[in-house]
């Protein structure tokens, strides 16, 4: 037998733990460590990332678990969603709906791409704010607030319950066509019935501050270093972000493909949150294609947080490989 040094010493340090245990096992007085209360809350959910000169922080909002049933994807069975869910060893029939806002220091302004729930959606989401101060940033040190679409969980942060700013020195940008969309009020008269709320939200949201309001042409570069992707189907005006600096870019997908497990796994199905199911399929393949073959870094909004990862391409889907914790 060789003689391995290290082997000695690990066996030498487990028999001397164990006896140790026991002994003080016998005595019963080891410190109280053990009966200290369980933690009834996660530490804050803050994740940076270095892009070129740009820090891009993920900033947690929390998380919906939806509870759903067979009509939730329009073309696939509530067994192959339970499936799916399975495989990502979540449970059936719950979908856990994560909110991830971006921070943007692009040197020169600090750009939050949209804004949270505030509270407004569900009791376990509503912490985006609280992330914000972890992250050491004041709601008034926000210069820019960026939309990707007029859905609650990404405009309702830009407000208090009592209808107060709550960025109260940031310019807000949203895309053209959602703005169109959603304040017209002939739109909202023929809208289906659980559909009319988003439109009177957009209204509680935007109607006092409308003339402050800045429309953007997806498309359009809305600031150096940031530009803008149409990326319509699930609204219709939703639109997606590319972040350039240096020579590193990330795609910001906003909600082109949502829970990953689902929807990136298997891009064709179609969830009743997609308004135009057929038009945000190809609005996925596009988005998801394009990450997978440029190997672009990749931050989604409702991915698990921290949101952020590269798309790989499996079978006829994607899979989602997410960042790694590491230090800047
Ligand atoms: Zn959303």
């Amino acid at each position: 037998m060789v003689f391995n040094p290290t082997m000695l010493t690990r066996r030498t340090v487990l028999t001397g733990s164990a006896g140790a245990m026991a002994t003080l096992g016998a005595g019963g007085a080891l410190p109280a460590s053990a009966s200290a209360p369980l933690a009834t809350r996660q530490g804050p959910g803050v994740y940076r990332t270095k892009l070129g000169g740009f820090q891009v922080t993920a900033l947690d909002d929390g998380v919906w678990l939806l509870p759903i049933d067979d009509t939730f994807v329009r073309n696939a069975s509530a067994a192959e969603v339970d499936r799916a869910l399975r495989g990502a060893f979540l449970p059936p029939r719950i979908l856990p709906v994560t909110f991830t806002a971006l921070l943007v220091n692009t040197g020169a302004k600090l750009v939050l791409i949209d804004t949270g729930t505030a509270g407004q959606v569900a009791d376990t989401a509503g912490v985006m704010l609280d992330n914000l101060a972890a992250a050491g940033v004041t709601p008034a040190a926000i210069d820019t607030i960026l939309i990707s679409h007029f859905h609650p969980d990404h405009i309702d942060g830009i407000k208090t319950k009592d209808g107060d700013k709550v960025f109260p020195n940031a310019e807000i940008w949203v895309p053209e066509p959602e703005w169109a969309y959603w304040m017209n009020d002939a739109n909202m008269s023929g809208a289906p019935k659980p559909v009319v709320k988003y439109f009177l939200n957009a209204r509680r949201i935007f109607a006092d501050i409308a003339k402050d309001v800045r429309r953007f042409k997806p498309g359009m570069d809305v600031m150096p270093g940031i530009t803008s992707i149409p990326a319509y189907g699930h609204t219709p005006g939703h639109t997606a972000f590319a972040l350039h600096s240096g020579n590193q870019s990330m795609l910001v997908m906003s909600d082109t493909v949502r829970n990953p497990y689902l929807f990136a796994r298997h891009p064709d199905w179609q969830p009743i949150f997609d308004m135009d199911g057929p038009l945000s399929v190809k609005s996925r393949r596009r988005m998801l294609d394009r990450a997978a073959a440029d190997r672009m870094l990749v931050a989604s909004y409702h991915f698990p947080f921290p949101a952020c990862g590269h798309m790989v391409r499996r079978g006829t889907g994607y899979e989602l490989m997410p960042v790694e914790w590491r230090p800047l």
